[in-house]
C-alpha cells in the first residue's frame, strides 16, 4: 500500500508547518518591529508599524527548506518503514528528487525575501555559502545534462556532500537572530527536523554499512544471453535473502568494484533455491557484464526492496506490460500463485532482444491462466491500449515495468479508458 504519494506528501509538509506557524504567531507576545534591516529586493525595512511580513514569510520558507531536506535525508536511509510509507524505494527516490528541487526554490525564495539584520553576524556569510553550495548540489544532482555526463558512482559521491551543505545551512539557522527561535512550537519542530536530517545523513554516510550487513553470495552460473544481456545465478554462502517475487536488491561485485552497488530485480522466485538476476548492458558498469564476472566470484546483496507485486490485485484479472529488460520482475511473478487470468505483453525492439521468449511460451502452454504475447515494436510500432484489446479495461489490474515513455503512455491511455490510478502499478528502473 502506497500511503504517501507526492500529491499528499507535499501538502502534508506545507500544512503541518502552517499550522505550527499560525498557532505560534497567534500567541506571540514579542515584538515584530525590532528588525531594522535590509532586504535583497525590497530595500531597507523599518517596520515600525506592526507585522514584519517579510521576516515571517522569509522564515516560513526557510523552515520548509529545513524539513523538506530532513525528509530527503530520511528517505536516503532506505529504512523499511520509510519505504513502506512511500510504497517502494523507486517511488520514494522520485519524490526525493522532486523534493530537492522544490527545497532549492524555497531556499532562493527565503534568500530573496528574508530581511538581513544590519549588524554583522558570522551566520550570515555562512548561510550565503550554504545557499550557493546547496544550489550547486541540487543543479548537479537534478539537471539532466549533468546526470548524463557524470557517471553514477561519481555523481552519488558528490550527492552525498549535500549533508555537509545542509549542516552548514542549519548552523546558519542557529547563529542568526531569527523569529523561529522565539516561536516555541515552530522552533522545536524545525530544529528537531534539522537534527533528524543531520543524523539521518550521518547514519547513511558513515554507519549504514555497519548496521546493514550484506548477504554473501557467490556466482554459480553466468549465461550470456546475447544482445548484451547476462543472466547470473547466485548461491548463498550462509544466510539467504528473504524476499517476495517482484522485489529488487542492491548488488556489489567486489571483483569489478568493491564500493559500487547497483539495483537489479530478482528474477528468480523466492521458492527457488538460488537467486537469479538478468542484467542488460546500459552503461559502463553493466556493459558486456558476462565477461566481467567469473564463477565463484563473491557477490554482496543488500535488500530486498520494492513493492512491485501481483499480490495487490489477486482478485482481479491482470495485464502485465514489460518493456525490454523490464521483463525481470515478471520472470519472478509468473511463478507466483494467481487464481485469475494474467496476460503478459513483452515489448521488445526486435526478436533478438526477446531472450526469454521460449521459456515464457512454454509456461503459457502449460498454464491456462497465463497468456504470453511478444510485441515486436520494430514491426508493429509502439504498443497502445487499443492493441491490448481488453474487454472492460476498468475491471482489470495493470502492472507495468519498462522505459519511462512506455509507462507514461500506457498509464495515460488506461486512465482515458476509465482505469483508476489505484489499479495501475509500475516500477521505476532509475533512481536519479
Ligand atoms: C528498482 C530497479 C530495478 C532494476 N532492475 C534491473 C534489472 O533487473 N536488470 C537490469 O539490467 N537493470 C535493472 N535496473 C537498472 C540498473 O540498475 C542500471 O541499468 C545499472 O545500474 C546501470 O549502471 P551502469 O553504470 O552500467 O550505467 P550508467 O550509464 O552509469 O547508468 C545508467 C543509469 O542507471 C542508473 N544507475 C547507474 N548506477 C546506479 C546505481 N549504482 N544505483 C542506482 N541506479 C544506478 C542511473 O539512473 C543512471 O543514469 C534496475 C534499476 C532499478 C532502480
Amino acid at each position: 500500500m502506497r500511503i504517501l504519494k507526492q500529491e499528499i506528501y507535499f501538502p502534508i509538509i506545507v500544512g503541518i508547518h502552517l499550522i505550527f506557524w499560525c498557532i505560534d504567531l497567534y500567541f506571540f507576545s514579542g515584538n515584530f518591529t525590532e528588525v531594522d534591516s535590509d532586504t535583497m529586493f525590497f530595500g531597507r525595512l523599518q517596520n515600525a508599524s506592526g507585522l514584519n511580513s517579510h521576516r515571517i514569510i522569509g522564515e516560513i520558507f526557510s523552515s520548509w527548506v529545513v524539513t523538506v531536506f530532513a525528509f530527503n535525508f530520511l528517505m536516503a536511509t532506505r529504512a523499511k518503514w520509510v519505504e513502506n510509507l512511500f510504497g517502494g524505494l523507486d517511488k520514494m527516490y522520485l519524490i526525493h528528487k522532486r523534493s530537492g528541487v522544490i527545497a532549492v526554490i524555497l531556499l532562493l525564495a527565503h534568500f530573496i525575501v528574508v530581511p538581513r539584520a544590519i549588524d554583522f553576524n558570522p551566520g550570515k556569510p555562512l548561510g550565503f555559502y550554504a545557499l550557493i553550495l546547496i544550489l550547486i548540489g541540487v543543479i548537479v544532482s537534478a539537471v539532466p545534462v549533468f546526470k548524463k555526463k557524470i557517471p553514477y558512482h561519481k555523481w552519488i559521491n558528490f550527492h552525498k556532500l549535500m549533508g555537509v551543505f545542509y549542516t552548514l545551512g542549519v548552523i546558519h539557522g542557529f547563529m542568526v537572530d531569527s523569529l523561529i527561535k522565539q516561536l516555541p512550537i515552530t522552533r522545536i519542530y524545525v530544529f528537531s527536523m534539522a537534527m533528524i536530517g543531520i543524523l539521518a545523513w550521518v547514519y547513511k554516510a558513515f554507519l549504514f554499512d555497519l548496521f546493514n550487513k550484506k548477504l554473501n553470495y557467490a556466482v554459480k552460473q553466468v549465461k550470456n544471453l546475447g544482445n548484451n544481456i547476462t543472466e547470473l545465478e547466485l548461491v548463498a554462502q550462509n544466510k539467504s535473502l528473504n524476499f517476495k517475487a517482484g522485489q529488487f536488491a542492491f548488488f556489489t561485485f567486489p571483483s569489478i568494484n568493491k564500493r559500487e552497488q547497483h539495483p537489479f530485480t530478482i528474477s528468480s522466485h523466492p521458492h527457488q533455491k538460488n537467486l537469479k538476476i538478468t542484467i542488460k548492458g546500459l552503461g559502463d558498469y553493466t556493459d558486456n557484464f558476462a565477461n566481467k564476472v567469473n564463477i565463484n566470484d563473491d557477490v554482496f546483496v543488500e535488500g530486498p526492496y520494492g513493492k512491485f507485486s501481483s499480490g495487490y490485485s489477486k482478485e482481479k484479472e491482470q495485464v502485465w506490460i514489460a518493456g525490454g529488460i523490464g521483463i525481470t520482475p515478471f520472470l519472478a511473478l509468473i511463478n507466483d500463485y494467481y487464481t485469475n487470468k494474467v496476460v503478459l505483453y513483452w515489448c521488445v525492439n526486435n526478436e533478438s532482444e526477446a531472450v526469454y521468449k521460449t521459456p515464457l511460451e512454454t509456461i503459457a502452454k502449460s498454464n491456462p491462466l497465463f497468456e504470453f504475447i511478444l510485441w515486436n515494436s520494430e514491426k508493429r510500432g509502439h504498443i497502445t491500449v487499443d492493441d491490448l484489446s481488453i474487454r472492460d479495461p476498468e475491471k482489470r489490474a495493470y502492472l507495468i515495468c519498462g522505459p519511462k515513455a512506455l509507462k507514461e503512455n500506457i498509464t495515460k491511455q488506461l486512465k482515458q479508458e476509465g482505469v483508476k490510478q489505484s489499479s495501475i502499478y509500475d516500477e521505476e528502473f532509475t533512481f536519479r
